[in-house]
């Protein structure tokens, strides 16, 4: 672990990853101008949808979890004690791409938030204008190796680097970063900056954000080690197929969630902003559809954006899974 500045050596890549965006594109299936059209214009031709309501935050006691979805992959994790972000993003532009579905919070609707967990460097992930908007109040942010000089001057009181596999400890909760089948870097040349998701221990609660990441051996590993009981899991950006060499398809969501041993599967990393060729409204539909084929229905938990769903602890194997959306 590693707190503020210096260099830490990033774990060797065993794999090659894709390093950048035009890496993951096929070129011989799609030419500047398909590109364009499909990815930018598409989504400029669309009106923004989705309604920003004054959140209605639940009054938790001991052990409960509120979970908000925010949209795309940023979440609000409440406990009676503990308010935590993650991958935060209220922008209704990345750049040229346009948010099609407007983010279900506004950051001056948030409580004050105590710990903000960020996956890794992408703009669609560490977005530092969400950052600066936050509540004043003081903040830990938890990130990956090499991403601490990005999250120098946006407002937090104490910036912690992990590696794969350690944890950070703070009062009575932990965060242990895990690995995930992504990349890190944020503009070209910055290959030195981590990447991962995270899994958030507090009053005997184990959640999952699994960040952006490929199908891959590491949720069988997790759900070995610490099976969480609820995963945050990304089913957007899976098409074409060259594309599932960073993201996954709400097929390999299921089975991640079944590797996981997880309770919950909730999806994240869709709707918001056009990344990849499916269509906008399939990752959702066709979760909806795996999941009744696979009898694991009642364990998905699809969140609308910007109301807050109260998840009650449950034994592990025990029947009566209760998650209830706050009114
Ligand atoms: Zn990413
Ligand atoms: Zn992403």
């Amino acid at each position: 672990m590693k707190e503020q500045k210096g260099r830490v050596p990033p774990p060797r890549a065993k794999k090659k990853l894709p390093r950048s965006f035009k890496d993951l594109t096929p070129s011989k299936h799609f030419n500047p101008r398909t590109f364009f059209y499909e990815m930018v214009w598409k989504a400029w031709l669309t009106p923004r949808s989705g309604q920003i309501v004054p959140p209605n935050f639940p009054k938790l006691s001991h052990g409960q979890l509120a979970l908000t979805w925010i949209g795309h992959a940023s979440f609000l994790a409440q406990f009676n004690d503990l308010n935590v972000l993650v991958d935060p993003n209220f922008a209704n532009w990345l750049f040229l791409l346009k948010r099609v579905k407007r983010a279900g919070l506004r950051a001056e609707d948030l409580p004050p938030i105590d710990l903000v967990l960020l996956t890794h460097a992408h703009f669609d992930h560490f977005h530092k204008p969400s950052l600066r908007k936050l509540p004043a109040s003081p903040k830990i942010a938890v990130m990956p190796w090499g991403m601490g000089d990005l999250a120098h001057d946006l407002g937090f009181d104490r910036i912690i680097e992990l590696q794969w596999w350690e944890s950070f400890t703070h009062k009575d909760w932990t965060v242990t970063l895990t690995p995930s089948k992504h990349w890190g870097a944020r503009m070209i040349h910055d290959e030195h900056r981590g990447y991962g998701g995270f899994i958030l221990e507090h009053q005997g609660r184990r959640i999952y954000h699994a960040g952006d990441s490929a199908y891959s051996h590491v949720f069988k590993e997790i759900g070995r080690k610490c099976p969480p009981e609820i995963a945050l899991l990304p089913i957007g950006a899976y098409y074409p197929e060259s594309f599932r060499r960073a993201h996954m398809g709400p097929d390999q969501a299921v089975k991640a969630f079944k590797d996981l041993k997880a309770q919950w599967l909730v999806p994240m990393h869709y709707g918001a902003f056009r990344l990849a060729f499916e269509d906008m409204d399939e990752p959702p539909r066709w979760l909806r559809e795996l999941c009744q084929a696979n009898g694991v229905s009642h364990h998905l938990m699809v969140l609308d954006e910007g109301m807050p769903v109260v998840f009650e602890k449950t034994e592990r194997g025990k029947k009566g899974l209760q998650a209830v959306p706050v009114a």
